[in-house]
């Protein structure tokens, strides 16, 4: 007897115009052929919508990154499609795994390499306070070495968690002052971990 088949047997149709939606314009007044708004707000619109990752992954979660990129979870509707292993051209450093101590100052001159504005995600347990391995080869979170934006709860997050805390990034990075990385409070915060 063969088993029954469920899947493709009816292939659905995409109703692609109903599913394509584009973003919407930020704040502002409009007129008859004008439209006046921060230019902050444009700024963050472009940086949220086109944000390249950087995957830093040493393990498990990397699998879920994986997923996160494919097809049925699709990071590129985010217009995050293009994943770079060069810091130069990236500006989300995305940290997935367990971060040994050994690793830290490689993960650390990775987010120097980074040009300004960077973002950074911890993507599960591990990468956020070091997990299950609380031992002492282990670093007890990224932010131990570099600041982190947000943090990713799981062991390991679900694609869903992942495209959550990405989304949260594109709210921060969306709102952000074009004035900030050069605010004195970011010059200290970088100055707490040792940058200048
Ligand atoms: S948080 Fe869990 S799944 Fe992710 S790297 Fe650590 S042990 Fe692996």
């Amino acid at each position: 007897m063969s088993r029954p088949v469920r899947f493709n047997v009816h292939p659905i149709v995409a109703k692609t115009s109903d599913a394509i939606t584009s973003v919407e314009a930020p704040e502002g007044y409009s007129g008859e052929g004008f439209f006046t708004t921060k230019l902050s707000d444009v700024v963050g619109l472009a940086r949220k919508n086109s944000l390249w990752p950087l995957p830093f992954a040493t393990s498990c979660c990397g699998i879920e990154f994986m997923a996160t990129m494919g097809s049925h979870y699709d990071l590129a509707r985010f217009g995050s499609e293009r994943v770079g292993f060069s810091p130069r051209q990236c500006d989300l450093l995305m940290v997935m795994g367990t971060i040994a101590k050994k690793m830290g100052p490689v993960l650390r001159q990775v987010y120097l390499q980074m040009a300004e504005p960077r973002w950074v995600i911890a993507v599960g347990a591990c990468a956020s306070s070091g997990g299950i391995f609380d031992t002492y080869s282990v670093l007890q979170g990224i932010d131990q070495v570099i600041p982190v934006d947000v943090y990713v709860p799981g062991c390991p997050p679900r694609p869903e968690a992942i495209l959550d805390g990405f989304m949260k990034i594109q709210e921060l990075v969306g709102q952000e002052s074009i004035r900030r990385r050069n605010s004195v409070q970011y010059k200290a915060l970088l100055n707490s971990y040792g940058i200048e």
